[in-house]
């Protein structure tokens, strides 16, 4: 018999974050003691308001279709933050607004991508990117950093993975699921091999500028490198920095004839994002951001608790993230080993399941992000939870033979 399902759907995995975090939920709701550490979303709540300006606009009505690709006023609140905070020039023509960020990238992949067509994909890297290459018919190619280079690419690595079919380079600064960030001079280092390709596209997700600490300044790559400006597609979003994953906005500012094209996907799949969040989101946009420094301080008070007590525990190392809200430990000191519940840890997915079942701890393993041996785990929760999970995670390793 054919199968009812597409080929192209073998190309792909289901999201292994997401799986995480329904392994622990199920585990939590059967009443066992799981410490959730897999989730990629702030544990604080949308700021108030916020949720007044959704409510004003459910109450005026504004409950209908809107345009595909974001309303007028949203458009020109992403082309005045885009000025303000990272000086791109961008016109309301050149954005698009998806039901998330990672709807944009789908747009901007299906939009552009033809079979062979090659996507550089920096790893480790947030789980969607190559997944999301490969629905669309390209193939992502890899260029790996690990421990050793706080996470960071070189320019010679990228370098040595272009060529005359590739697209696009995806670059996440800070990173999903490392931390990790290139500032102004790194960013001008990296892209510099871009300029003997002028086919290369790069698409820049910034969503995570804001989470940054010890100082650290966020520079969006197309102000690095303002020449690259006319083939980079700028991706952000309100989910992490005003703590609205539900709300499902993002957004994309790029090349005019790139974002129509994304609006036609868009136009023909999910047609536009919830009118209610869109008006929300121009209230984010626009409004006070003075509780961000709170959220700040807070982050980095969790990773340092957090880096502190994964260097301490056996068989683990870390680096200190500048952004985001993840620790990245590398895990190659368990290898081999044996855990007190009898599991082989042969590999970090063994390592995963252990910690879970053994230790209560639901973390991510490294292969779902692109570089092995190692696991993330997600700082965004509180620091009495946090304490405990590292507790565990520390009597886990200490128990491996
Ligand atoms: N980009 C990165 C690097 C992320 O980590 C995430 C979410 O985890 C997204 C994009 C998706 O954001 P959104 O919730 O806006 O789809």
């Amino acid at each position: 018999m054919t199968s009812l399902l597409a080929k192209s759907l073998e190309r792909i995995k289901p999201s292994a974050t997401i799986a995480v975090s329904d392994t622990a939920r199920r585990l939590k709701a059967a009443g066992k003691d799981v410490i959730g550490l897999g989730a990629g979303e702030p544990d604080f709540d949308t700021p108030e308001h916020i949720k007044q300006a959704a409510f004003a606009a459910m109450q005026a009505g504004k409950t209908k279709y809107t345009a595909v690709g974001g309303i007028d006023e949203l458009k020109q609140a992403i082309c005045d933050k885009f000025a303000r905070e990272n000086r791109l020039a961008y016109q309301p023509e050149q954005i698009l607004v998806s039901p998330g960020a990672k709807a944009i990238v789908y747009n901007a992949m299906m939009a552009s991508l033809n079979p062979g067509d090659e996507v550089i994909v920096l790893a480790p890297y947030w789980v969607s990117y190559p997944d999301i290459v490969r629905l669309a018919g390209g193939t992502p190619v890899f260029v790996e950093a690990g421990y050793e280079q706080g996470f960071r690419a070189t320019a010679a690595a990228l370098a040595r993975a272009l060529t005359p079919r590739t697209k696009w380079l995806i670059l996440n600064s800070p990173s999903n699921p490392t931390g990790a960030a290139y500032d102004r001079d790194a960013l001008a280092a990296l892209l510099a091999p871009l300029q003997a390709h002028p086919q290369v596209h790069v698409l820049s997700d910034e969503i995570y500028e804001h989470l940054v600490y010890d100082n650290f300044v966020s520079t969006s790559a197309a102000a690095a490198c303002p020449d690259l400006l006319a083939r980079t597609l700028t991706v952000n979003g309100v989910s992490k920095a005003f703590a609205m994953t539900g709300w499902r906005i993002g957004y994309g500012g790029g090349p005019a004839e790139l974002i129509r094209a994304m609006a036609k996907v868009q136009s023909q799949s999910t047609s536009n994002p919830t009118s209610i969040s869109q008006w929300a989101a121009v209230a984010a946009l626009t409004g006070t951001k003075a509780y961000l420094a709170d959220w700040q301080k807070s982050f980095q008070a969790r990773r340092d608790l957090v880096v502190a007590g994964l260097n301490a525990a056996e068989g683990l190392r870390c680096t200190t993230p500048a952004g985001a809200f993840y620790a990245y430990p590398s895990c190659a000191g368990l290898m081999g080993k044996t855990s007190a519940g009898g599991k082989k840890l042969t590999d970090d997915v063994v390592l995963a399941q252990a910690l879970l079942e053994e230790a209560g701890v639901a973390i991510v393993p490294g292969t779902a992000f692109g570089l092995s041996p190692y696991f993330r785990l997600s700082y965004a929760t509180s620091e009495a939870l946090l304490r405990d999970a590292l507790k565990r995670i520390s009597a886990f390793c200490a128990s491996c033979r």
